[in-house]
C-alpha cells in the first residue's frame, strides 16, 4: 500500500504528536490530558477545533517545537512518507517571535520535511503579509494555508487575504486553503479564484457546483482529501459517503492525507486502508492518488 516517493501534503503539527509527548508535556505543565481528547466520530468541526487548545497549551516553547517535529518526521518515516509537508499556525505558540516558533519547527525537520504556515480564518491580513515575509526568507517554508473555519463574529473573511496570496504568488510560494470542509462550495471558487490556491484542504462539497468541478481540472487544483477527518467532524457520516471515488472518476487531482494523527487516531498508510476499503477503490485509482500526492508538492 505504501510507497517510497508517497507525500503526504495535509498534515498539522499541534494535531499531529505523540500520544505519550503529548503526557509527557502536559505533565511537566502539571495539567491532566483531558480523557475526551482525541475526536470521535460527528462530533463536529467547532468541537474539534476547541481540542487543539489544550495541545496548545503545552506548546509553548522551542525546544517543544523542536521535538514535536523532529518525532513528526521520524514517523513520518516509519509510514513510508517520502515527502513531507507539516503545517502550523506560528502565532499560537507563545515564543517572543513569529520567526523564533518557525525556526524551532524548521530546526526540527529532516530532510524530507517542509512546512506550511498557517493563518486561520478571522486573523488579520497584516498577520498573513508576515507570514509571506517569514515564509520567503526560509528556503524549508514551501506554502501558506488558511486552517479552521469562518464565523459570524470574524472581522476578517477570505476577501480580506487577496493582497496576501497574491504577493505570495509572486515570491513563489505555494498557496492552499482549508475551503467547502462541510461550507459551501462557493468558498473553493473563491480559494482558487481570488487566492490564487493550488490545493484547496478538505473540498469536500466541491460536487456542488459541476462549475467548479471544472475549475479545479482547468487548473489543475490539488484536493487535499481527509476523508477520516470529515467523518469526526461530521462533514461526512461514514466514509463510504465520501466524494472522493467520483472526484477521480471525473479526473479531479485528489490525494489523501491525514489532517491530524493524534486527534484522529491515523496513519496514512491506515487511511489508505481504510478508504480504499470503503470506497472500493482499484488498484489504479490508488496509484492516482499517489501520484497525485507527488504531483501536489510545493517542494520538489
Ligand atoms: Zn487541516
Amino acid at each position: 500500500m505504501t510507497s517510497p516517493t508517497l507525500s503526504e501534503l495535509h498534515r498539522h503539527l499541534d494535531g499531529s504528536l505523540r500520544s505519550d509527548t503529548l503526557f509527557e508535556l502536559a505533565n511537566r505543565a502539571g495539567v491532566h490530558v483531558p480523557d475526551s481528547l482525541l475526536f470521535k466520530p460527528g462530533m463536529g468541526l467547532d468541537d474539534a477545533l476547541s481540542r487543539f487548545g489544550f495541545i496548545l497549551n503545552v506548546l509553548q516553547d522551542a525546544p517543544s517545537l523542536t521535538r514535536i517535529a523532529h518525532e513528526i518526521c521520524e514517523d513520518a518515516e516509519q509510514e513510508a512518507i517520502g515527502h513531507l509537508e507539516i503545517r502550523f499556525a506560528p502565532h499560537l505558540h507563545g515564543l517572543s517571535s513569529l520567526a523564533d516558533s518557525i525556526d524551532a519547527v524548521i530546526d526540527g525537520l529532516h530532510d524530507h520535511g517542509y512546512l506550511i504556515l498557517c493563518l486561520l480564518y478571522g486573523d488579520p491580513p497584516d498577520l498573513l503579509e508576515h507570514l509571506v515575509d517569514l515564509a520567503h526568507h526560509r528556503p524549508r517554508v514551501v506554502g501558506i494555508d488558511i486552517a479552521g473555519g469562518p464565523s459570524p463574529g470574524h472581522r476578517w473573511g477570505l476577501g480580506d487575504y487577496g493582497h496576501g496570496f497574491s504577493k505570495a504568488r509572486r515570491l513563489g510560494l505555494g498557496r492552499t486553503v482549508h475551503a467547502g470542509e462541510g461550507r459551501p462550495v462557493a468558498e473553493i471558487k473563491f480559494a482558487i479564484e481570488h487566492l490564487h490556491a493550488q490545493r484547496i484542504g478538505h473540498g469536500v462539497t466541491l460536487l456542488d457546483d459541476p462549475n467548479v468541478v471544472d475549475l479545479v481540472r482547468a487548473r489543475g487544483v490539488t484536493i487535499e482529501a481527509c476523508p477520516t477527518s470529515n467523518w469526526h467532524t461530521g462533514v461526512i457520516n461514514e466514509i463510504a459517503e465520501h466524494p472522493l471515488k467520483t472526484w477521480l472518476e471525473l479526473g479531479v487531482e485528489v490525494t489523501l492525507c491525514t489532517d491530524n494523527t493524534l486527534l484522529s487516531d491515523i496513519s496514512l498508510p491506515r487511511e489508505y486502508s481504510r478508504v480504499s476499503d470503503a470506497l472500493s477503490l482499484t488498484q489504479d485509482e490508488v496509484e492516482q492518488l499517489h501520484l497525485n500526492s507527488v504531483r501536489g508538492r510545493f517542494a520538489c
